[in-house]
């Protein structure tokens, strides 16, 4: 990546687009799902379109100790009572764009989740630790830094939600920036009950309707959704989705009127870190024209890690997934006695929901040579997993663009998906016809319940048993080319269409 760098910075030079991406997460530091890979994936992919990307990260204690040479660039007075940010600015080691850091003593860098204690609760000053951030990256559009002036602010999900708000707020004089924001989940919303807004420092006015204000609580993602100058989201079907009552979480009115200005676009994925070919996990590499043999060893190292019984003639299924209602699991869960009853093997490694942890852990209690459950969070076991079950099992009941289908089909994992969001747009159900044409990569199902998972479950299972059809879809899936160039491309495309005076 390094290598494009001096081409990147001559563009600079010239004064091409700047562009400030700020997101919350950044992989592999900070990561609590997909919104840390796109934020360490698309900045570097804009980079080589000749765009001066750089970012702006909360002062996390995981990046102030991996960022080495942080250099001081501001020192701001801000608007929440009287605290004084500190804004860094440093290299993103092994990557080339360069990042800033909003950094106040105490406020971002604290144990446990990003968002939430040791415990699991929410921070109770969430609203001013992402007010803030928010705040920051208003400033740096504004001019914070003289030496660097973003010309498009982009900014990802609720965490700055509020920066489009503050540049609202400052017009005309912050009239030069023109913001982008784009929704990786629109069910996380940062809510904050309405007696915090004053400690916000927006105009009173801004609490309305036409506004920050949701169903009578401050809502930082309507912000980004009311405020931004244009809105993305992370898959086609995603951004139709949203328009309606069934995903829309109640922003589906606003979305429906800002329709002609929301782009989906699928996320990429990063062959540096998933690509069968040269991933340090595997027990052997593997491309297409290997993948059998590479599948199989595997599907045999990974048994052996879990203390799965050898199920070398029925398929094992693999999860890896954050244990949260949005992925239903609660239907994989109702499905075990018949997975287990037709002589398939589950791999399963997840956390989150206790109760689901708990019906995961038990199930793997009673059979522990059937099914088996890593309760955590663990990258070298998800590549094992992915690499070596047969399939994954993706049940969810939305889904905004999902990584791990793209992961799968990289290492001629099948996904079986509920058909909707971006699992939708990414995987071809098997059926008569896409066999036929050898366009099928998966199983795909339309209702939510136990049922309709494990019928395309079922299918899964009869094809596997029919060797020859298997690695034909096999070698069709990992033939998909989901980069990150081409979402690189689309997201210039919306840049243009933005500032079109700007664009190189
Ligand atoms: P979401 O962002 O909703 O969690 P995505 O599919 O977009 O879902 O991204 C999830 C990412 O997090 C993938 O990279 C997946 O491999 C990873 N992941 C989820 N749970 C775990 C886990 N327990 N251990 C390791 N990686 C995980």
């Amino acid at each position: 990546m390094d290598r494009r760098e001096p081409a990147g910075r001559q563009i600079a030079e010239l004064g091409l687009l700047r562009v400030l991406h700020v997101a919350a997460e950044l992989y592999p530091w900070v990561k609590s799902g997909g919104l840390g890979d796109v934020a360490a994936a698309l900045p570097p992919a804009l980079s080589t379109f000749g765009i001066d990307v750089r970012l702006l990260l909360p002062g996390f204690a995981g990046f102030l100790d991996a960022f080495t040479g942080i250099t001081d660039v501001a020192r701001l007075r801000t608007p929440y009572a009287v605290e004084r940010v500190r804004i860094g600015l440093a290299r993103v080691p092994g990557s080339a764009p360069l990042a800033y850091l909003a950094d106040h003593s105490g406020f971002y860098d604290r144990p446990g989740s990003p968002y939430a204690d040791p415990d699991g609760r929410d921070w109770p000053d969430n609203h001013r630790r992402f007010g803030l951030f928010g705040w920051v990256a208003a400033e740096l559009a504004r001019g914070a830094d003289p030496s660097w002036r973003p010309e498009i602010l982009h900014i990802h999900d609720w965490h700055a939600g509020l920066a489009p708000a503050y540049l609202s707020a400052r017009r005309p004089d912050s009239n030069h920036v023109t913001t982008v924001f784009t929704v990786h989940n629109l069910a996380y919303q940062g809510l904050f009950p309405a007696v915090l807004f004053p400690e916000l420092a927006l105009p009173p006015e801004f609490f309305s309707i036409d506004g920050v204000e949701f169903n009578g609580a401050v809502s930082f993602i309507k912000s980004g959704l009311f405020y931004a100058d244009r809105l993305t989201t992370v898959s086609p079907t995603y951004a139709r989705e949203i328009q309606t009552p069934a995903f829309g979480c109640g922003l589906e009115g606003l979305l429906r009127s800002r329709s002609h200005e929301l782009t989906g676009i699928l996320n990429g994925v990063d062959p540096s870190i998933w690509d069968p070919r040269h991933d340090p996990i595997l027990p052997q590499s593997y491309g297409a024209e290997n993948a059998a043999s590479g599948k199989r060893a595997a599907k045999a190292a990974l048994q052996r890690r879990l203390g799965l019984a050898d199920c070398d003639d029925g398929p094992l299924f693999g999860v890896v997934s954050r244990l949260t209602p949005q992925k239903g699991l609660d239907l994989l869960l109702a499905c075990f006695p018949e997975i287990i009853a037709d002589g398939s093997r589950i791999a399963i490694l997840g956390s989150g929901d206790g109760d689901l942890e708990q019906g995961f852990a038990r199930a793997a209690a009673e059979h522990n040579r059937e099914i088996a459950v890593e309760i955590g969070y663990d990258e070298a076991l998800s590549h094992l997993i992915i690499a070596g079950a047969d399939a994954v099992l993706l049940p969810s009941r939305f889904e905004p663009c999902g990584l791990t289908q793209l992961y799968a089909l990289r290492y001629g994992t099948l996904p079986v998906v509920r058909r909707v969001g971006g699992f939708a747009d990414t995987v071809v159900d098997a059926t008569a016809v896409t066999l036929a044409d050898g366009s099928a990569t998966g199983f795909a199902f339309d209702d939510e319940s136990p049922a309709a998972l494990m019928s395309a479950i079922r299918r899964a299972d009869v094809l596997f048993r029919e060797p020859a059809v298997w690695l034909r879809m096999m070698h069709q899936a990992m033939a998909q080319d989901f980069s990150w160039s081409a979402a690189a491309r689309r997201y210039l495309s919306v840049y243009r269409e933005l500032r079109p005076d700007l664009a190189p």
